[in-house]
């Protein structure tokens, strides 16, 4: 008998993996038993019995078995070979759009026929297009599956019944020795639900009565003792990972808030309360010898930028220097513009370093942060260049988190003086649930700024098809003529910066020729940095009426006077991204509208989510619906598809897990560490690494 661990048995001593199955397998990460016993079905098909034909009904996957009563080719828009099949309860048409001839004169009338597929409506009656098929001779009968067919995810040359024949071996193998695979929960965890090996089992082979409607929901208590697995094991490595960045020393930093109330006093305005609720936080955090690891959530608008230069101001006065990293130069040069307003009076005028920064420029900018006379240092990725050497710096705050990845943020974590590490804040426009963010932020703690500066005044939010395009160009007319500004947003399905521009060129053009009395003008992210900052500069002074923008303008700027903003084609954003473009406009007293002017027709989906914006201003309850309509994919952006990918669980649908694996993973970390190596390797393998420290 073997009892060594299936998750030390490599792939390779199976019947049927050669080198490059092995290869193969490798790909989607499955080395060992144990990795292949964790690659879990999509999806099932159900084999196990004949359904008659009279009650099929649409897009069932079955088996159905009658006689060829018809058999003929058809040429219409396509050749086909069209099969009638009847089993007395009714008849059903088989459609073959390739077939030989030796094929066509096996389905002759009177052949008894057993096929599998999936039903669809035809012309006449329901159809299966190139179906399974076998022949039912009197001599044998065939036997029918005993289980659900398992579908396996899969990858080029690995076909359903390689993935079934391997499987069943590792099943079989557990069976003889269940020693082999540990219940990786606590006791306290387990009675509840069925053992591992259990679930396994039935996942891989489910009976044929099994409920194909709760397992195509994730619902089964088979998946759900996976899911719940699965989910303990994530939260404890961003745990994990939180504890390892923890244990390096950062330098504590003491103020007297002098800085800071001079800050304040020099304010046109005072903070709001959750903005002087996260300011605390923030403080308390800095005072530690260990580096604080913050996420300050706070809807567009609700203030962020002051609260970061608070806490810059705190790093400062007890003699540090302070990084802001922003994602685009646009961003980087309005926080720098804000900084320097706020801060120069107090005698730190802050450093902007680009990629546009070259040859002596650049080196005179690098003096000033190696040498410490630069406090604040404000860029674009910029900053994690190898040759940007920092004199002392113990504060590094990134702005509009979702577009970094983690290995950016550690990136800028290194340039920390070796011996230790500078605190980290990170902020963020786009609001998370709260749910998904204990899931996905475990390695951070939490801020939220949930109250809005007063006296705005919300948006009024239309949704209006294009073929009304003249009436809202004479709108962005009539509100220029009232010394109002507008913003005209262009996008595009594709991904292509180079056609959004094109599109984004394309608008402009036309609607110069049509507001011939407006200064109309173009941003997008094609341009120079120095062009776009030209633009950006022009429009916030007021000498640009109507700026036509790409989606470049979605983070951060800030021009009181634009209360009209265009969203071409909203259809084609997430609702979070929409939530933060129309940000843009209401930050003055002035009221504001933004027209969605789709394209027609819209998929009930769209109807479903631009609905939500029109009715809501309030961005978390938008990202929740954003969630449920889109998946946490889109809505995380990098964070979830690099990091965080789930094998079965689902952080929105099993958002009701939550709160117990919190407590499971408390559970495992404190008393059961020896399952928390396990439990990380079972379920995130090598993914894991980025977060080693
Ligand atoms: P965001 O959170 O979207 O980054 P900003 O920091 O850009 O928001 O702030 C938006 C605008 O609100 C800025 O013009 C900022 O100066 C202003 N602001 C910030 N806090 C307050 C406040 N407490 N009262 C009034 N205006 C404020
Ligand atoms: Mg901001």
């Amino acid at each position: 008998m073997n009892s060594k661990p299936l998750a030390q048995i490599s792939v390779s001593t199976l019947k049927g993996v050669g080198p490059k199955g092995a290869e193969r397998l490798a790909k989607l990460g499955i080395l060992s038993l144990q990795d292949l016993l964790f690659h879990l079905p999509l999806r099932y098909q159900d084999r196990t019995r004949i359904t008659p034909i009279g009650s099929l009904s649409q897009s069932d996957q079955v088996v159905i078995e009658g006689e060829v009563e018809l058999s003929d080719i058809r040429f219409g828009r396509r050749r086909s070979l069209l099969v009638q099949v009847a089993d007395g309860t009714g008849a059903i048409m088989l459609r073959f759009f390739h077939f030989s001839s030796a094929q066509r004169a096996t389905l002759g009338r009177g052949v008894r026929l057993r096929c599998f597929g999936e039903i669809r409506k035809g012309p006449s009656s329901f159809e299966m297009v190139h179906p399974e098929y076998q022949l039912i001779t009197d001599t044998k009968s065939q036997k029918l599956e005993a289980e659900l067919t398992p579908i396996y995810p899969t990858t080029e040359g690995m076909h359903q019944l390689t993935w079934r024949t391997l499987t069943q071996q590792v099943i079989d193998q557990l069976a003889a020795s269940p020693e082999t695979l540990a219940d990786l929960l606590p006791l306290e965890q387990q009675h509840t639900r069925p053992s591992l090996a259990e679930a396994l089992y039935y996942l891989h082979r489910p009976p044929p009565d099994a409920p194909l409607a709760q397992l195509f929901e994730g619902q089964h208590p088979a998946q759900q003792r996976l899911i719940f697995e699965e989910l303990t094991a994530h939260q404890i490595s961003l745990r994990q990972l939180r504890q390892q960045q923890q244990q390096v020393p950062a330098p504590p930093l003491k103020s007297s808030g002098k800085r800071q109330q001079q800050l304040l006093n020099n304010l046109p305005f005072k903070l709001t309360g959750a903005q002087r609720r996260v300011v605390d936080e923030i403080s308390t955090d800095l005072q530690h010898p260990y580096p604080m690891l913050r996420l300050v959530q706070g809807d567009v608008g609700s203030g962020k930028t002051v609260v970061s230069a608070l806490a810059a101001l705190t790093a400062i006065e007890a003699g540090y220097q302070v990084a802001l990293m922003a994602p685009t130069e646009l961003l980087a040069e309005q926080h720098h513009n804000n900084f320097t307003t706020w801060l120069a009076p107090l005698g730190f005028e802050p450093l902007w370093l680009t990629g546009r920064h070259k040859g002596r420029e650049r080196k005179e900018r690098l003096e000033k942060i190696a040498d410490g006379s630069a406090k604040v240092v404000i860029g674009t990725h910029a900053l994690f260049q190898d040759d940007v050497i920092f004199h002392s710096l113990s504060l590094v705050v990134i702005d509009e988190q979702h577009r970094f990845g983690v290995h950016q943020r550690l990136a800028l974590r290194e340039k920390g003086d070796g011996n230790t590490l500078p605190h980290q804040l990170i902020m963020t426009a786009t609001p998370i649930p709260r749910t998904l963010a204990m899931t996905a932020y475990a390695d951070l703690d939490l801020s939220i700024i949930d109250e809005l500066p007063p006296g705005r005044t919300p948006v009024t939010t239309v949704v209006i098809s294009d073929n009304r395009r003249d009436e809202v160009i004479s709108r962005v007319s009539s509100a220029c003529a009232d010394g109002r500004q507008a913003y005209w947003v262009c996008t595009l399905i594709d991904e292509s910066e180079v056609l959004q521009c094109q599109a984004a060129e394309e608008s402009a053009k036309q609607l110069t020729e049509m507001l011939p009395n407006l200064q109309v003008a173009l941003v997008h992210g094609r341009l120079k940095a120095a062009e776009k900052a030209a633009v950006m500069a022009a429009f916030k002074a007021g000498e640009i009426d109507l700026l036509v923008a790409t989606t470049v303008i979605e983070v951060g700027v800030d021009v009181a006077n634009a209360s009209l903003m265009i969203i071409e084609n909203p259809e084609r954003l997430g609702l979070a991204q929409l939530h933060q473009l129309r940000g843009r406009v209401g930050r003055g007293t002035a009221e504001s509208h933004c027209l969605l002017m789709y394209h027609p027709p819209l998929s009930n989906n769209a109807k479903a989510r631009l609905s939500v914006l029109r009715k809501s201003s309030d961005g978390f309850k938008i990202a929740e619906k954003d969630l449920e309509l889109r998946g946490p994919g889109e809505v995380l952006g990098t964070r979830q598809t690099g990091e965080m990918q789930l094998r079965i669980a689902d952080v929105v649908r099993d958002q009701d897990l939550l709160p117990d694996v919190q407590q499971a993973a408390d559970e495992i970390l404190q008393h059961h560490p020896e399952l928390v190596e396990p439990l990380i390797h079972r379920w995130l393998g090598k993914r894991v690494e980025f977060g080693r420290v």
